[in-house]
């Protein structure tokens, strides 16, 4: 018991300060083994853990008790044509969704035997969007006039708060009283929203004094961080990239046991009319779950798939085939930062050669960008083959039997 159990019953040593007192993992053991106490729950699986923390307990999580751990599968090889990521990668996909890894293989396999997919970064740019109340509207044009025409002073004073930030531009929206300033950075190879939430507060104060306006909050959700947007896919945030194959008929009815016409009727009825006409944000079939595995296993920010969920999937008719391709207007991805620094999501950024930061900086955040693009692209062709096969298998029944 340590002699911490009575400190922390009776409150005189609260349970995050155990590190002031204790190295890392004697800290996490004794307030693990107390809240084991406290509850009558076992807690020793969550205490066999391999990540070094001295790191973590400071920089990710409060009040750590162990870990849990999400099995990691590979898929792959998956060839990728990009302009940062070139070659044959093995994606790692922490994920408890039994036949996930196995699906995504499979869209590897086709993709590759294809050719390769071919990639690109459309666009670059992470936002923050404070939120300024104006004395009226006349004020709320004025201030917004104001950070239009002065962008110049805004880039000095976001760019002192950090080395590897730029300033790239800002937008406003008045809506009443209220001003949002979405501000837009060129994070390089970091997500981006420390440092850009750092920057943008120090724009903020330089808007506050020139213009008399009054911020309410850091965050005024037109960023818009974390929630799926409809000002993300349209304008773009983080890293905005599409991926696209060629398939021939004969490929598409070797490893989807389909073809071509079955494919795209799929995706039109189910990924296109069907997401419209539920209102969805996303015009893809499975995306999330890609994004997701391969975030957790990469250290990415776990709650920014809502944001990369909002992937558009198309299919083309293409000579004898199709071209399929998966836009992605908001993935919000890092290689420095965050949780890339825990040991096990390192060595899962270090097998796609994309772990810390890029020589250029920001070279390692696109091509990781691009991998996780083809990665979903594989996803989406496999869950289409299998629902385009399925629907072919039905109709082959009811017209057999008609
Ligand atoms: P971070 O953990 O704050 O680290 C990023 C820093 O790494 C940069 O500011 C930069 O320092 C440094 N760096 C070193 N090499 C770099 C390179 N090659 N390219 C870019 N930067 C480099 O990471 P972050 O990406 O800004 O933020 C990610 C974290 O924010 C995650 O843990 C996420 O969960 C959390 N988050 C925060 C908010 C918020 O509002 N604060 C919102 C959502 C998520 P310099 O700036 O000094 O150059």
């Amino acid at each position: 018991m340590d002699g911490y159990d009575e400190r922390l019953s009776s409150g005189a040593l609260k349970l995050h300060q155990l590190e002031q007192e204790l190295p890392p993992d004697e800290a996490v053991r004794v307030r693990r083994e107390y809240i084991s106490r406290l509850t009558g729950k076992p807690l020793e699986a969550v205490g066999r853990y391999s990540i070094g923390i001295s790191q973590v307990v400071r920089r990710n999580c409060e009040n750590m008790i162990g870990a849990v751990q999400v099995p990691v599968g590979v898929a792959g090889p998956l060839q990728v044509n990009g302009e940062y990521a070139s070659g044959r990668f093995f994606l790692p996909l922490a994920t408890t969704e039994g036949a996930l890894v196995a699906s995504v293989n499979r869209g590897c396999s086709a993709i590759t035997k294809a050719g390769g997919a071919e990639v690109r970064v459309l666009r670059d740019g992470m936002t923050r969007a404070p939120v300024f109340a104006a004395r009226s509207v006349g004020h709320a044009k004025e201030i917004a006039d104001w950070v239009r025409d002065h962008g110049k002073e805004i880039a000095d004073a976001a760019e002192k708060t950090t080395s590897h930030g730029k300033f790239l531009g800002s937008a406003c929206y008045v809506t009443g009283t209220n001003v949002y300033v979405r501000l837009e950075f060129d994070t390089k190879d970091a997500m981006g929203m420390n440092m850009v939430t750092i920057a943008s507060a120090k724009a903020a104060d330089l808007i506050e004094e020139a213009t008399g306006a009054r911020l309410v909050a850091l965050s005024g959700n037109m960023c818009t961080d974390k929630k799926p947007a409809a000002i993300n896919t349209i304008l773009g945030r983080g890293r905005s990239v599409v991926a696209g194959i060629h398939l021939t008929r004969a490929l598409i009815e070797e490893v989807f046991k389909t073809n071509p016409e079955a494919v795209l009727e799929v995706n039109e009825r189910k990924n296109l009319v069907g997401s419209a006409r539920a209102g969805s944000l996303g015009f893809n079939a499975h995306a999330a779950n890609i994004i997701a595995a391969m975030f957790i296993a990469c250290g990415q920010d776990p709650a920014h798939v809502v944001e990369g969920a909002c992937c558009i999937t198309t299919a083309d008719p293409s000579g004898d085939g199709i071209y399929v391709a998966v836009t992605l207007p908001d993935l919000p991805v890092g290689t420095v930062g965050g949780g890339t620094g825990v040991d096990t999501q390192r060595e899962c950024l270090g097998l796609l050669g994309v772990a810390g930061g890029g020589d250029p900086p920001g070279s390692h955040a696109r091509k990781f960008a691009e991998i996780i693009a083809c990665g979903v692209l594989a996803g989406e062709l496999s869950l289409i083959g299998a629902q385009a096969a399925h629907h072919l298998a039905r109709a082959h029944q009811s017209l057999g039997r008609g």
